[in-house]
């Protein structure tokens, strides 16, 4: 069997229930079909596995599910020291190593040994029959018995899940997803809080025959939330726009302010409470203090910036381990190179950019009608 154990979740009091039976449904979607049954025990989730399932997808797969701390093959015994006995002997005798320690938990007072005997017990058997030393602080080999009121559960390594909230716990955010490193980083950072993401991308038709890249992206990302929507909004008449009409400077924060009032608009379609953005301060030019405070003020919902105070090396360095850098790093013309000015603006001032975007017709409306909508799943 497999078994779960969640970290944060753990302490939630009343919605306890409900954050566990949102973890057991996510991970029955990840493992579809390689599993016979899934439970929840206070403090823990068991899976039972079918007898061909692939260890290695499902190992895979629950090393993404936020929400999981970590979990462990195991073989289950009965809560009895005599087969927990045997059962960790016969864990120990096919591996190679020379030290060891056993660390057993007590989850039920029910049992009549405590945790500490347990130790001790099972330790001797193995030492005695294998010929082992004992090592508490740095062992080859740890031995793992947690034992429940009616199983007992004896496994040789935890594996570690990416911790967090399970997805669909906080509600639903909209995520404006460029073909950077960045806000890839950021939507997963909010996945990882427990937040469904729907993605929001621009982009100028005329420049991008297909937004496959940045399909590509949130293909892996659906990896961690297993199901996503995204919108894919053709933004070339905007651009052109704003090219016509606004001081090269000052383009990229009228942007930002139309692509916030859009997302806005689908965030409330959908039921959606906060915009995220990849926003680290500084990074750019868009992201001064001042900039951000323009920009961010084009929405009424809150935006949520979670790389705000991360370094780019930081978000790299994330972006490999969660897999999206690979996509990010391809080429592609999002923004076209002629929104970029040469010296923009670093401290916009919030009454003259609202001047200035009255000089674009922004038809929302007539915007989403053009989205193209997209939904993803494992
Ligand atoms: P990223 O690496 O995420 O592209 P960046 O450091 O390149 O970020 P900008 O290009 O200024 O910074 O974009 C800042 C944020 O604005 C992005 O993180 C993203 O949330 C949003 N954004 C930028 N361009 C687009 C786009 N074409 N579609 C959707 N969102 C976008
Ligand atoms: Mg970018």
């Amino acid at each position: 069997m497999i078994l779960i154990h969640y970290g944060e979740i753990g302490i939630k009091g009343k919605n306890r229930a409900a954050f566990e039976n949102c973890l057991v449904r996510n991970i029955r979607k990840a493992l579809k079909g390689e599993i016979v049954k899934i439970r929840r025990e206070y403090g823990r989730i068991l899976i039972e596995e079918k007898e061909d399932a692939n260890l290695n997808f499902i190992g895979e797969r629950l090393s993404k599910i936020p929400g999981i701390e970590n979990f462990s093959f195991v073989t289950v015994a009965s809560p009895d020291i005599e087969d927990i006995k045997e059962k960790a002997f016969h864990i120990a005798k096919r591996m190679s190593f020379s030290t060891f320690r056993i660390a057993a938990r007590r989850a039920s007072k029910n049992f009549p040994y405590t945790s500490m005997k347990v130790n001790e017990i099972v330790g001797e058997e193995i030492r005695k029959k294998l010929g082992k030393k004992v090592d508490l602080e740095n062992p080859d080999l740890t031995i793992f018995i947690e034992i429940g009121d009616k199983e007992a559960y004896v496994y040789k390594e935890k594996l570690r899940g990416i911790g967090g909230l399970p997805v669909g716990s906080q509600g639903k955010v909209v995520a404006l997803l460029s073909g950077g490193i960045d806000s890839p980083v950021a939507s997963w950072l909010m996945m990882k809080r427990g937040c469904s993401v729907i993605f929001v991308h621009f982009y100028n038709e005329s420049l991008v025959a297909s937004p496959k890249k940045i399909e590509e992206i949130i293909e892996k990302l659906t990896e961690y939330q297993m199901e996503s929507k995204a919108y894919f909004i053709p933004f070339g008449r905007i651009q052109y726009d704003i090219v016509a009409n606004v001081a090269a400077k000052y383009r990229m924060i009228i942007y930002r302010r139309i692509m916030a009032k859009v997302a806005e608009k689908i965030a409330n379609k959908e039921g959606a409470k906060a915009i995220v953005t990849g926003d680290s301060i500084g990074q750019v030019a868009s992201q001064t203090i001042d900039n951000i405070l323009c920009i961010y003020a084009a929405s009424k919902l809150p935006v949520l910036p979670p790389l705000i105070g991360m370094d780019k090396k930081e978000i790299v360095e994330m972006a490999k381990k969660i897999g999206t850098y690979e996509y990010s790093i391809k080429a592609y013309d999002d923004c076209c190179s002629f929104m970029v000015a040469k010296h923009p603006a670093t401290k916009a001032n919030l009454q003259d950019i609202e001047k200035m975007e009255e000089r674009i017709k922004i038809d929302i409306e007539k915007i989403m009608e053009k989205a193209e909508i997209k939904e993803f799943s494992l």
